[in-house]
């Protein structure tokens, strides 16, 4: 296993942070840490790097124990905090071979680094001159300098324009090939692109922890349809396979069906026998963002 966690808790004073937390990840792994605001994703990452103390708990990465041997598991962990703490006078290069001299790694490794995330051709710049895409990109150098066998990133697209987090994306995707990664984020799109796994937490507890190809096994089908004029709920009894209804508005429906087949034909059907017309109709798989709202609302 690359990542352990045993039933690890966190109060800040009062503030419960995390409640009894457990995951494990194994090697060459890429998992989506999601969760609201505030939900503890931030502090399941400190606790996992061994910058704070749970209450209680276990913590392992590789095998190390991070609690008794933060130092060993930090030489094996690049760790990108929420906000990127950069010195940003510090011009690039100078600052890896700054960070470079504190992980005691080998300054030919910069190079290898600046090309790894596409700092080429602003290497030479300061920090503060860099596009916040670019000032992510340090942060990832930084991280990966001693060549980590584990990465934790805390929210490194959030704050990017769409370019930059497609960018971003592509390097988290090439670094997941050799590494495992934990990143947290708020945006489905980039699980569903870029991740093998799911773990999604809120108030301090996992709610959903499964591989992305499970999650995407489902037979939900909600489709949304307006009606040229307003029926009854139980109308809905003769069709088969409904497991919620919901009256959006007036005249429309969203319909969700637990089927392997397409319900759509059969609301034509549907609506033909009960002399309705179909003004529109609107036919989505359950995925990952109806998911998202589902379990954490
Ligand atoms: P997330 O990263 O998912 O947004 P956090 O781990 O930052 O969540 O926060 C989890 C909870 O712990 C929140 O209620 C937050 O206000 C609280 N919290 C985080 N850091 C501190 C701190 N240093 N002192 C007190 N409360 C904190
Ligand atoms: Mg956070």
């Amino acid at each position: 296993m690359s990542i352990k966690v045993i039933a690890v808790s966190k109060t800040y004073k009062t503030q419960k942070a995390l409640n009894e937390v457990s995951f494990s990840a194994d090697k060459g792994q890429i998992i989506g840490f999601l969760g609201p605001n505030g939900a503890g994703k931030s502090t399941m990452m400190k606790i996992l790097t061994g910058f704070i103390k749970p209450n209680s708990g276990e913590v392992f990465v590789d095998e190390i124990d991070v609690l008794k041997n933060p130092i060993a598991a930090q030489k094996i962990i690049g760790y990108l905090p929420e906000h990127n703490p950069l010195y940003t006078d510090m011009y690039v290069r100078e600052y890896l071979q700054f960070q470079a001299s504190i992980f005691k790694v080998n300054k030919s490794e910069i190079e290898t680094c600046i090309e790894k995330v596409g700092l080429t051709e602003e290497a030479h710049k300061k920090i503060n001159e860099l596009s916040k895409g670019y000032q992510q990109r340090v942060g990832l150098a930084a991280a990966i300098l001693h060549n980590p066998k584990v990465l934790i990133l805390d929210e490194p697209t959030t704050g990017l324009d769409p370019n930059q987090i497609a960018e971003i994306r592509e390097l988290i995707k090439e670094l997941g090939r050799e590494k495992t990664v934990l990143f947290s984020t708020h945006i489905m799109q980039e699980v569903e692109a870029v991740c093998d796994r799911v773990i999604i937490i809120k108030k301090g507890a996992i709610l959903v922890d499964k591989k992305l190809s499970e999650l995407k096994q489902n037979n939900q089908q909600i489709i949304e349809v307006t009606f040229d004029r307003k029926i009854e709920e139980q109308f809905f009894k003769q069709l088969s396979d409904i497991i919620s209804l919901k009256n959006n508005s007036e005249n429309t429906w969203s319909l969700t069906f637990e089927s392997k087949e397409d319900k759509r034909s059969k609301i034509f059907d549907f609506a033909q026998h009960n002399s309705l017309k179909i003004l529109s109709l609107n036919a989505q798989h359950k995925n990952l963002e109806t998911l998202f709202k589902e379990v954490t609302s």
